[in-house]
């Protein structure tokens, strides 16, 4: 323990890389853009992969495998598998078991990124120390019987390698030879994950801390429009927390969450089934629920 930092539980393998990532983007980015010039196709790459990545993770690891708010047929699963990977945020069956296990102890010990350990632990001191023993995979046997599932946690780290970096490099190498190969690699790759799992951390932190509270005040969980814009749709955490088996997070047909729009397109494109959706009544008596507390004065954080 120096100044208070665990070093002996570092998670060397884990912080090289957030580290290392994290660096390569402040650094080499902007001088392989000052030194090359900006040209318009790193970008495209950059935007494509992102989406392609972030919607994998936010509609298959998270509503789909996680959550399980609707069904999907096995291109689309594999998809995501094969995309979803390219976040560097593990293998489904890892993904789902620690995000099962915040939902059931949020806000407690057992809680992987537990807002209350502090906004960095939530956000990135989790996976930076291990402060506790992996547990089990106890909670994901519905998971364990998916061969995709299982063959992507076998190959978790070649499947990220190749599609993360190694095809935003191919695509730089096809375009301009090895200048293209560099951007492709440090703009399409490296920057776009940086970019990617800062959004998914800012759910584990900034969801549990900014916002409003209009279904529950039972967690610390909140809704927010401006980190919705950041996340794919994911930001009203507060609505997700309370009602965790919708496919939908925003849920009035106005809120912004192009996940669930993209998932509503793949019913009807008979690519998905079984949308489950809390009914209205339920929705609306969470919401009178807690405006009667906060008029009791019973909770005052609540808005
Ligand atoms: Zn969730
Ligand atoms: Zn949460």
């Amino acid at each position: 323990m120096i100044f208070r930092i665990p070093t002996d539980r570092i998670n060397w393998t884990t912080s090289s890389f957030l580290i290392g990532t994290f660096v390569l983007t402040l650094t080499a980015v902007p001088l392989y853009l000052w030194y090359f010039g900006i040209d318009w196709f790193y970008f495209a790459v950059f935007g494509v992969m992102l989406a392609v990545t972030g919607f994998s993770v936010t509609l298959g690891y998270h509503r789909l495998f996680s959550h399980m708010t609707f069904r999907a047929v096995l291109p689309v699963r594999l998809f995501t598998l094969i995309f979803g990977a390219g976040a560097f945020e593990n293998s489904v069956l890892m993904w789902a078991s620690e995000h099962r296990r915040h939902h059931k102890h949020v806000d407690h010990d057992e809680d992987p990124y537990d807002i209350s350990k502090g906004f960095f632990h939530a956000h990135i001191g989790w996976l930076l120390f291990k402060l506790q023993p992996q547990p089990p995979f106890d909670n994901v046997n519905d998971l364990k019987k998916d061969p995709l599932i299982m063959w992507q946690h076998r190959h978790i780290h070649i499947i990220a390698v190749l599609v993360s970096l190694g095809l935003p490099t191919l695509l730089g190498a096809l375009w301009d030879g090895w200048t293209g190969a560099l951007g492709g690699f440090l703009i399409g790759g490296v920057a776009k994950v940086v970019v990617l799992q800062h959004g998914t951390f800012l759910i584990n932190s900034a969801c549990h801390t900014i916002g409003r509270q209009p279904y529950s005040t039972r967690c610390s969980a909140r809704d927010s429009f401006l980190l919705a814009l950041f996340t794919f749709g994911e930001g009203y955490h507060n609505y997700h927390h309370e009602f965790q088996h919708d496919y939908r997070n925003g849920v009035k047909p106005w809120e912004w969450d192009p996940t669930k729009w993209l998932i509503w397109i793949l019913s009807k494109l008979r690519l998905a089934s079984g949308l489950r959706r809390v009914p209205a009544e339920t929705i609306s008596s969470a919401q009178t629920r807690v405006r009667h507390l906060r008029s009791d004065g019973g909770f005052q954080d609540a808005q």
